[in-house]
Parts: structure tokens; C-alpha cells; sequence
């Protein structure tokens, strides 16, 4: 029976050993199993290294393991060493391993939870055997072959036209049995004569199709001002040097800088990351990606199959793709030779993992490409005060097409009465006489849209959350915005049986009823979370880009990164609700989400402007941003951050306990607090949250000007209260950089 290699029994010294051990660290989701695990490599197995991916027996399991390191010599006897079942056939590069530890450290998470993220698509924690690549025969043409065409030497119709269809590339053999009807016998008589090559290959990964949306890209000749972005990217490449900070205005080519950005980093034979907010919503940046470097590019589509994953995985891998786009989660692609990062849309919060480890893939892409020599280039119209603080700048001060940015009004919204301001409602019907295009941005925080009793002044709220219930009345059902729990809307008070129901605010729903009255025959449309689950984002994209006229309304999603040529109107309802939340970036979302709808706007022919509505028009946040001053926010903004020690000045963890019965949350929190500030720590807390998915909460925050110390006393702090058999009843969740 295999023995368990565990390094706490053994208190023998260490002793040499001939042979190779590997350190593996079990992919397990168990918190409390700690690797890593020697084991001793023999025979076939020898060449297992970092990055090799083994099937390992524990105790009486066996688990999935990754070799995290390799020695000489155990500090265990050999007799207690065990040999490992199989090593698997996929394997990460050792760069990728470190970083997967690297992950789990910084963000007080696990080993198996950092080591996963760099893994096969589907390898998961312990969940078994990640798919394999499936064998099938592929058919490459030799110059006996081609020579055989020339010359027109005799052969049967099936093995010529087999030949005519590999005189163009590769193709894999049931492919080519479909095209031509050959069967296997006639590609082995063809081998057999010397004119093609056969030889097993993993399958021709699936190819997922990006549909163009918005404006066409073309091959362009750069501008001046790309043309010196560009220089500066390119001399850095491959030097070592620090992150660089694209700073360029909306429609100011950033894209372009990008592409060549990426062909240069190619031309030195060496790969490329492209980091981009949801493909789904910014389906335009991966199709010109796609567009300029065909199969060589690897889009991570969050619709892709597992097994479409898994294969362009494999591309990358096998070096066949050597871009890859994608979402946060690329930044793990598993290329060996990287040569450039590029964040696009630096600024966008999607950036951050929500789930455990809660890594930020900025942070992320950063110190791979620290670790790897790679260059960082992070993009945006308005960069963070992290990023303005730390990085190289390089401007895009104007737009391509030379149109100044529209000019952008502010509108007090105290004593309107109605979601729409006089002035929106005479823009809007402008556009409706001269059949243009708006974009109207609900910021959604403000306009929850909940019900009362009028009688008894009950309000209807989730069972499971301390949160109102929002009405959806296309559906007919109200439903919590955190936990999903849904029921149909109601006729009477259950608690007084009134009948009458008062409905607060507005959300997309009766704002798109209004827009329509306001600019009929032109069609409005929505876009919202309950579309992008229903229609899709990019189909309903899509027919605004198609329509002559119209106008597209819903959240945050409307203002990202879509290049829309003729929108003339651009309008920002409720811009300072974000304002009206406790949260320190509440001013860098508010100046991003009126600069970048901004943006959207006038770049056609027609010109532009944008109005943004505001119970508090005369906001700093909202000034800046309607006179298009990123470096006077930035400066401002940096300067209340010193002032307040957040980041850039100072670094914030938030640590989260949980429990279904009222209490022991908070004796976890007192806990780990405590511990926190023994080792010199400053914790603010325990604060109640609100109940959450039937879950009471108590939140701790640190800040602290020392990140790795920070960062080390609450791994410490919540690792023991966690294994303490009196917190037993407690969920831990930990955050560093929360949004
Ligand atoms: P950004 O990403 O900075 O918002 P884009 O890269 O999307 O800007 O460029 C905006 C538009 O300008 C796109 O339609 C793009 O094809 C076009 N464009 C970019 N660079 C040039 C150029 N040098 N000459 C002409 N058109 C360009
Ligand atoms: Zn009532
Ligand atoms: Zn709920």
C-alpha cells in the first residue's frame, strides 16, 4: 500500500538519495492539505520537470498533482517515497507554475486554487483527468507529391483529387475523405508512393467566429502621434523596462498601436497577450485582432465550449497560436516565450476575479511580465490613479479623425420630476427629427426599482439578503440582484391585503417605455443584464449598429468600448449615483463612466454632444470629466488618495466572514482581527453587512502602507482562526485590492 509523504511525520535529516524527486502539489480543494509531496521519479517518468502534470497515489486515493519543483534528495527515506501512477500528457510551463503559487500567496488563497488557474481548461481542483487532445491522422503533401501533380504522372481520380486539395496546406484525413471521397486506403497508397505524409495529429481545433460589430477595421497608415506611441512600445520590447501607460482619448487609434504593438513582438519570435474587458461586449477588438493575424491568434471566447477551450489551449501550447485575446483569465495563456501584455481598457473592474483567489489579472499580467522579461502596456481613455501614479505614460492626445471631443453639458436633476430633464427631452427629440442615433446610460446603483405597500408600507425584500427586490415587469416577477431568487410580482400585501402597490423608481425597463413615446417611430434599444442573458449583448449590438436611427439604452455595458460611428447624443441619467456609495474609487467610476460614454459620441460626420443629468451637477468628478481633463482629475484624485492612504498610497484587504446562524461571523471577525493587530496591522472593524444569499456577514479592513506584511498577517491571522474548532461555524473570504 502506498504511504502518505508527509514531512511532519518525518523528523530524520535529511539524507542523499539516488534519483530524482519530484515536489507535487495536489490539486485538492481541501484548505488544509499542504504540499508539497515528494516523490520519487523512476524509469519513464525521469523526465517529468516543473510544470508536469501527475496522476499520484495519496494514502488510498489518487490525486492529480503538479510537479512545483524538483531535487536531488528527500528528506524522507526512500521506502517511504512513492513513484507516481502516470504523468499526463499536457504539461504548463514552469514560468506558469510560479506564478500559480504566486497568485495563491498574494492573494491568500490556496496552492490547487493558483495552480489551477494556470492548468488545461477543465483540469479544475481535483477534478479529475483534464480531457485529452483526440488522435486523428492529418496529411501534409511532399515535394514527390507536388512534383507528381506537375508532371501529371498517372494515379486515380480520388488520390489526384486528394492531392489537388493538400496542394493548398494540411489537412486532416477525415476532412479530406469528405472533400474528395477518398478513404484511408487511398492516403496509405499515396504514403506508400511517397506523395504525402501522414502522421497522427491532435484534431484541427475548432475555430470560433467573431462577428464584426461597429465600424470596419482597415490596414491604416498610423499617425504621427501612433507612429511615436508605437516607436516608444517597440524600443522597450524585449528590454526588461517597466510597464508602459497608453493614454489615448477614445477614437484615438489605441487599437492600431496595438496591433503593431503585437506584429512587432511576433517578428521577434516571441508571443503575445491581449487582455480585453468581456469579449461579448467588445467583440470588435478581438475580430481586428483576428482579422490581422488570422489562425495565429487564440480568442478565449466566454462562450466556448469546454472542449473548444481545451483545444486552443493546446494551440498555444503547441505554439500555434501565439496571440491570445481574451477576457481576464488570459493572462494565464501558456506560452513560453511571452513578449508583451497589453491591458485594454485598463481601467475596467472586470479585471477582478470575484470568486476565490480574487486575483486582479492586472496585477497579474504585471509581474509576469516582470517575471518573464515581457513588456506591460496598459490602454485606456482614463487610466487609473494606480497606473498614472506608477507607470510610463505615452499620449494619444486626439482623436484619429481630428473631431474634438463633444462638448458635454451638466444638468440638475433636484425638483425634475420624471427620469428625463427638459434639456435630454429636447435632444432626444432632435435626434428623433433628424433621425440620428443616442446612447442613453442608466447608472443602474441609483435606479433600483422596488415596491411598497401603500397602505401598510411594507416593502418587498429577498428572503435570503437584507436587499429590496427589484420589479422585472416584463416578466411579471421581482427578483434579488444578489442571489437570484425570484418570485411572480404580486396583486395584494400579503401582510394588510391591500391592493395597492407603489412602485419606486425607474429602472431600464420603464425608462425604454418612455424613450420610446419620446423618439417613436425610432426604435430604442436595451441592453441590460436580463438581454445579455436573453438575446445576447452582441446581437442587440448589432441592430443598433445596423438601424439608420435609434436609440440604445441600459447599463454600464453601453458604454464600453464599442465604436459606434454616428451616435450624435450621448446621455449619462443619475451620473452621481455612484457618488452617493462609500466606496474610495466611487470618484474614478463616476469620471470613467461620463469620459468614456463621451467617447462614444460624435465621431461621425454629424458631430456630437452629451449631457450628463446629476442631482449634484457641479461634483469635481463630473467637472473633469465634462471638460475632457483626465491629468486634472488624476492629479486631484491622487492627491485625496495620499491625503485618505489609498491606493496608490496605501494598500486595502478586506477580509469577509460568513455564517448562516447570527454570530459566529462576528466572534471570526473579533478573531482574526485581533490576531491582525498583534502583528502590528491596523484592522478597522468588524462592521455588519447585509445578510447575503441567507448568509450574515461581518467585514474587516486593513490598510496598511506595507502591502507584503499586510498581506502576511491576515494569511497568518485567518489560516489559524480558520483551522480553530470554535470558528468552525465560519466562511472566510479574503480580498486584496477590493474594487
Ligand atoms: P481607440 O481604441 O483609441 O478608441 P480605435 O483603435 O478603435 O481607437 O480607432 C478608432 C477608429 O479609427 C477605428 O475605426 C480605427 O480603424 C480608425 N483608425 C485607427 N488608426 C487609424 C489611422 N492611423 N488612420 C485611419 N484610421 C485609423
Ligand atoms: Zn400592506
Ligand atoms: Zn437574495
Amino acid at each position: 500500500m502506498p504511504t502518505i509523504n508527509d514531512h511532519a511525520a518525518s523528523s530524520e535529516p535529511a539524507r542523499s538519495f539516488a534519483g530524482v524527486i519530484a515536489k507535487v502539489e495536489p490539486l485538492t480543494p481541501a484548505r488544509s492539505l499542504r504540499g508539497p509531496f515528494d516523490y520519487r521519479l523512476a524509469g519513464a517518468l525521469e523526465d517529468v520537470g516543473v510544470g508536469s502534470m501527475l496522476v499520484v497515489p495519496f494514502g488510498r486515493r489518487r490525486l492529480l498533482g503538479v510537479v512545483v519543483d524538483v531535487a536531488a534528495e528527500s528528506e524522507l527515506p526512500p521506502e517511504r517515497l512513492a513513484e507516481p501512477i502516470a504523468a499526463l500528457e499536457a504539461d504548463v510551463p514552469q514560468s506558469l507554475v510560479a506564478l500559480g503559487l504566486w497568485v495563491a500567496r498574494e492573494y491568500v488563497s490556496t496552492p490547487a486554487r493558483g495552480l489551477a488557474l494556470v492548468l488545461p481548461p477543465g483540469t479544475g481542483t481535483g477534478a479529475g483527468r483534464p480531457l485529452r487532445p483526440k488522435r486523428s491522422l492529418r496529411a501534409t503533401i511532399t515535394p514527390a507529391g507536388e512534383a507528381a501533380l506537375r508532371d501529371g504522372t498517372r494515379m486515380g481520380a480520388k488520390q489526384k483529387a486528394a492531392l489537388e486539395e493538400l496542394a493548398g496546406a494540411p489537412l486532416g484525413a477525415a476532412a479530406l475523405a469528405r472533400r474528395t471521397g477518398c478513404t484511408h486506403s487511398t492516403l496509405r497508397s499515396l504514403e506508400r508512393r511517397g506523395l504525402i505524409r501522414l502522421e497522427s495529429a491532435a484534431d484541427a481545433p475548432r475555430r470560433t467566429r467573431v462577428h464584426a460589430v461597429g465600424a470596419l477595421a482597415r490596414s491604416v497608415s498610423l499617425t504621427a502621434d501612433q507612429e511615436a506611441a508605437f516607436a516608444t512600445i517597440e524600443t522597450n520590447l524585449g528590454t526588461g523596462r517597466p510597464p508602459l501607460l497608453l493614454h489615448g482619448v477614445t477614437g484615438s487609434g489605441k487599437t492600431e498601436v496595438y496591433l503593431r504593438s503585437v506584429a512587432a513582438a511576433l517578428e521577434r519570435g516571441q508571443s503575445a497577450i491581449v487582455l480585453v474587458p468581456e469579449i461579448a461586449l467588445t467583440p470588435q477588438t478581438a475580430g481586428r485582432f483576428v482579422e490581422r493575424f488570422g489562425e495565429q491568434v487564440a480568442v478565449m471566447h466566454s462562450r466556448l465550449s469546454q472542449r473548444e477551450r481545451y483545444d486552443e489551449w493546446w494551440r498555444m501550447r503547441r505554439g500555434e497560436a501565439r496571440v491570445c485575446v481574451g477576457p481576464r483569465s488570459a493572462v494565464f495563456a501558456p506560452f513560453d516565450d511571452l513578449g508583451l501584455i497589453i491591458v485594454d481598457e485598463e481601467h475596467d473592474g472586470s479585471y477582478k476575479q470575484e470568486g476565490d483567489p480574487r486575483y486582479d489579472a492586472r496585477a497579474v499580467a504585471e509581474r509576469r511580465a516582470a517575471d518573464e522579461g515581457a513588456l506591460l502596456v496598459a490602454g485606456t481613455a482614463t487610466p487609473r490613479p494606480e497606473s498614472m501614479a506608477r507607470y510610463e505614460r505615452i499620449r494619444l492626445p486626439s482623436r484619429v479623425d481630428g473631431r474634438e471631443l463633444p462638448p458635454v453639458e451638466l444638468v440638475g436633476m433636484a425638483g425634475v420630476a420624471g427620469p428625463l430633464h427638459e434639456r435630454t427631452r429636447e435632444a432626444l427629440d432632435r435626434v428623433r427629427r433628424q433621425s440620428e442615433k443616442a446612447i442613453v446610460l442608466l447608472n443602474r446603483r441609483g435606479w433600483s426599482n422596488f415596491l411598497s405597500c401603500r397602505t401598510c408600507a411594507r416593502v418587498w425584500e429577498c428572503p435570503h439578503c437584507d436587499v429590496t427586490l427589484v420589479l422585472h415587469r416584463a416578466l411579471d416577477e421581482v427578483s434579488c440582484h444578489h442571489c437570484g431568487h425570484r418570485e411572480p410580482g404580486p396583486r395584494v400585501c400579503p401582510d394588510c391585503g391591500s391592493t395597492s402597490v407603489a412602485r419606486h423608481g425607474a429602472g431600464t425597463e420603464q425608462l425604454e417605455r418612455d424613450l420610446e413615446e419620446l423618439v417613436a417611430p425610432l426604435p430604442v434599444f436595451r441592453l441590460d443584464s436580463d438581454v445579455a442573458a436573453a438575446a445576447g449583448v452582441a446581437t442587440v449590438l448589432r441592430r443598433f449598429d445596423e438601424a439608420d436611427a435609434g436609440v440604445l439604452v441600459g447599463t454600464q455595458m453601453v458604454a464600453k468600448g464599442h465604436d459606434f460611428p454616428d451616435v450624435t447624443l450621448g446621455v449619462v441619467l443619475d451620473a452621481d449615483a455612484t457618488l452617493r456609495f462609500p466606496d474610495f474609487r466611487a470618484e474614478e467610476r463616476t469620471f470613467a463612466l461620463v469620459a468614456q460614454l463621451a467617447g462614444r459620441s460624435g465621431r461621425g460626420e454629424r458631430g456630437g454632444r452629451v449631457i450628463v443629468q446629476a442631482l449634484d451637477p457641479t461634483a469635481e468628478a463630473l467637472r473633469f470629466a465634462a471638460r475632457h481633463d483626465a491629468d486634472a482629475f488624476l492629479e486631484a484624485e491622487l492627491r485625496r488618495r495620499e491625503l485618505l492612504g489609498y491606493p496608490p498610497h496605501g494598500h486595502l484587504i478586506r477580509v469577509v466572514c460568513s455564517s448562516t446562524d447570527e454570530g459566529p461571523e462576528l466572534e471570526a471577525a473579533k478573531a482574526i482581527r485581533e490576531r491582525v493587530s498583534a502583528a502590528g496591522v491596523p484592522a478597522l472593524g468588524p462592521a455588519p453587512l447585509f445578510r447575503r444569499q441567507a448568509r450574515h456577514r461581518a467585514q474587516l479592513v486593513i490598510r496598511s502602507q506595507d502591502r507584503v506584511e499586510a498581506i502576511a498577517a491576515v494569511r497568518e491571522a485567518v489560516e489559524t482562526v480558520a483551522a480553530m474548532r470554535e470558528h468552525a461555524a465560519a466562511s472566510f473570504a479574503v480580498d486584496v485590492d477590493p474594487q
